[in-house]
């Protein structure tokens, strides 16, 4: 008997040498084959006629069926170098010439007399030409070898005839049962959008499938997500009880806080109260106001007598949250990666003893040898730098579950956010605070650093800081483009100049910042370490040299160090794209200082996973389903599941789904052994 899970070596025509190919596929059991989809179909119904063939369009490719009339191989004078060329013709008797390089053994494949289906681009050489199609021998020639065929990715000797085969025998010999519950369950059946993934008859019955396949695993991931979001929200927290230093704390603000931020802040006060850990995303553009909104909460779990402990991802940040917050807690501490043992083994103590309240640091809070006396509330700035693994890692380091807030300034659609955080609640900044000015970005060439440097005089002139971050070449390449920059700048323009890299210690960074945020340097070269979370409002203008070379998110993070005052910015991108994509970053930027747009736009350039920081968190790695594309099944698929859910949170009438939740989500959601 085989079975979904039987390696795939049992299926016939599998031997041990084709199991290893397809283990390279990522294939290794008879499931793993059977939801191996085709990379494209080739419609064999409809090829192209060699009387209407035309040149290719770029990145176009055509199909042709034909008949081989003659092969020719050639060697040429370049060694070891040879050109393959059959002549073609189909019924109309129009003749076509095909030409591959270097691939031995073809001509033995191409015997006249065979029917071939080719694939390629169609050039004018002479005539017009296929020039390297990808080809295959249609052997039989029956009906389906003319129907809709499928194409797979493949690997050198893992011919596209023995995958089929492998394929049609599997789907033949297998039951796939059903995970999705009778009442939601459509149709097509798990097994029938399978087989027509493979084969499909046609584009109607292929999108019914994909669709089918497409919910499944988004209800599934849904189904996860809402079990963990139930597990989370059935552990204990100790209820923060707030009082009067959190009234003082608002009352006393240096600024009105916006609506929004009034909002979110009694969104997270209401979470605090209860006796669960609040698990909640804050979004907010960069610049909207979300520090405050951590202080009112950290204040919260001082207020309680619990501790709080602020996660950022960088160093420079970590020192200037630090020493903000100073002000409103005197029991307040720094750690971070850079500090020697000894002194870090002292805030340790005073963390474990509870003599220290509040915690601002870097990845170094995650060292095992951290631990709370009464950690009452964690908050991660920054959230989408961090794995999300490593966020659970500081969690887990009280008994008691901590009240849990992520803040991000990569807004991301809706939809989105409920795929991948879809155990959060989500709080967002939707406004900035009052009187804030535009940035104005523009985009120059290298030639013309003249005239940026030029600029950059007249706006020290007006009383402007400026910052001017360097390319990011390789990681040592960085540092001395940077430290060269810094000088030349100095040299040159004569302004108080200095620069912050990561490498610098911890008191050097911190002496650099201070001495940019009193106003004593007027520019301030950078690496990118000053990408996230920096405030110093009188730096209003920033130079970005090799921009193309920054990430979209990466930019506009960037641009909004500045902009944070009552002064409109200036944003000076010194960029010549090579790539098209690169193009398409610089063009959204200058088009655009709406965080929203950017993400979107981010979002199709380098897909979700990697906007929202969790590639390695796998669950959004789907064989079907598209987060962007699919958004309108993913909410279908989340009201079934949180259906489900709310009447059986541990699914226990229905093992199946129970199953297949556990086996292929328990792990990276955190919710096998609890449930
Ligand atoms: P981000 O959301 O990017 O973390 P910050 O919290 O750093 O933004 O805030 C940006 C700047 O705006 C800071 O200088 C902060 O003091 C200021 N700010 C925040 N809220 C307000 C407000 N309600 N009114 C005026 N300024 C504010
Ligand atoms: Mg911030």
């Amino acid at each position: 008997m085989i079975e979904i899970s039987s390696p795939v070596r049992y299926l016939k025509g599998i031997g041990e040498s084709r199991e290893r190919l397809l283990n390279r596929l990522g294939v290794s059991t008879v499931g793993d084959l059977i939801f191996y989809f085709p990379s494209r179909y080739e419609d064999r119904r409809n090829p192209t006629k060699l009387s209407e063939l035309q040149p290719t369009a770029p990145g176009e490719k055509t199909l042709v069926i034909a008949r081989i009339v003659a092969v020719e191989k050639r060697r040429t004078n370049k060694k070891n170098f040879s050109v393959t060329s059959a002549l073609l013709s189909d019924e109309g008797g129009v003749l076509i010439e095909a030409v591959w390089f270097n691939i031995p053994g073809l001509e033995k494949v191409l015997q006249p007399g065979k029917l071939v289906s080719l694939f390629g681009r169609v050039e004018i050489r002479g005539g017009l030409q296929l020039s390297s199609p990808e080809i295959e021998v249609i052997e039989d020639e029956n009906d389906a070898a003319l129907a809709i065929v499928p194409i797979y990715s493949t690997t050198s000797g893992l011919s596209q005839k023995i995958l089929r085969r492998a394929i049609n025998f599997a789907l033949d010999n297998v039951e796939i049962e059903e995970f999705i519950p009778d009442g939601i369950r459509k149709l097509p059946s798990v097994k029938d959008a399978v087989k027509s993934m493979h084969s499909p008859i046609d584009g109607a019955e292929w999108l019914s499938s994909r669709n089918r396949l497409a919910f499944d695993e988004l209800f599934l991931l849904q189904v996860g997500l809402g079990m963990r979001r139930r597990i989370i929200g059935l552990q204990a927290a100790t209820p923060l009880n707030i009082g009067t230093g959190f009234n003082s704390f608002i009352s006393n603000l240096p600024f009105k806080l916006t609506n929004a931020q009034e909002r979110v802040i009694n969104e997270i006060i209401d979470d605090l109260k209860k006796p669960h850990p609040m698990n909640r995303l804050l979004q907010g553009d960069v610049g909207s106001g979300k520090t405050i909104v951590a202080a009112a909460a950290l204040m919260a779990a001082a207020d309680s007598g619990k501790q709080g402990a602020l996660m950022v991802p960088t160093e420079i940040l970590a020192l200037q949250h630090f020493s903000r917050l100073r002000t409103f807690f005197p029991d307040i501490a720094f750690i971070s990666g850079s500090q020697s043992i000894q002194e870090r083994r002292k805030i340790h103590a005073s963390l474990e003893s509870g003599d220290v309240k509040i915690i601002v640091g870097t990845h170094a809070l995650f060292s095992e040898s951290v631990s709370f006396a009464d950690l009452g509330l964690v908050i991660v700035d920054e959230q989408h730098r961090f794995g999300v693994l490593q966020k659970q890692s500081l969690i887990q380091k009280s008994s008691i579950c901590p009240h849990v807030l992520v803040m991000t300034a990569t807004p991301i659609p809706r939809t989105l956010t409920l795929s991948v955080y879809g155990d959060l609640s989500v709080s967002v900044i939707d406004e900035l605070p009052v009187g804030r000015q535009t940035v104005e970005t523009r985009l120059t060439t290298p030639d013309k650093i003249r005239g940026v440097l030029n600029f950059a005089l007249k706006m020290k002139k007006e009383g402007r800081q400026i910052y001017w971050v360097c390319p990011m070449i390789e990681e040592n390449e960085t540092l001395a483009s940077a430290v060269k920059r810094c000088e030349d700048l100095r040299t040159c323009l004569k302004l108080r100049t200095d620069l912050i890299h990561g490498k610098m210690s911890g008191d050097e960074k911190s002496r650099v910042m201070k001495t940019f945020e009193i106003g004593d340097i007027d520019l301030l070269v950078a690496t990118s370490v000053i990408e996230v979370g920096l405030d110093v409002p009188n730096a209003s203008v920033m130079v970005i040299e090799g921009a193309d070379r920054f990430g979209l998110s990466q930019l506009h993070q960037l641009r909004g160090r500045i902009g944070r005052g009552d002064r409109s910015g200036w944003c000076i991108l010194v960029a010549k794209p090579k790539t098209a994509e690169g193009k398409e970053r610089l063009d959204a930027m200058l088009h655009t200082n709406d965080g929203f747009k950017i993400a979107e736009i981010d979002l199709k350039l380098r897909g979700p996973g990697e906007v929202c920081g969790v590639r390695q968190h796998g669950v959004t790695d789907f064989r079907v389903a598209n987060l962007m594309r699919d958004q309108k099944i993913l909410i279908e698929a989340r009201a079934e599941a949180e259906k489900i859910l709310s009447g059986d949170p541990q699914l226990e009438n229905e093992p199946m789904l129970r199953n297949a939740v556990m086996s292929r989500l328990g792990n990276v959601l955190d919710i096998a052994k609890t449930a």
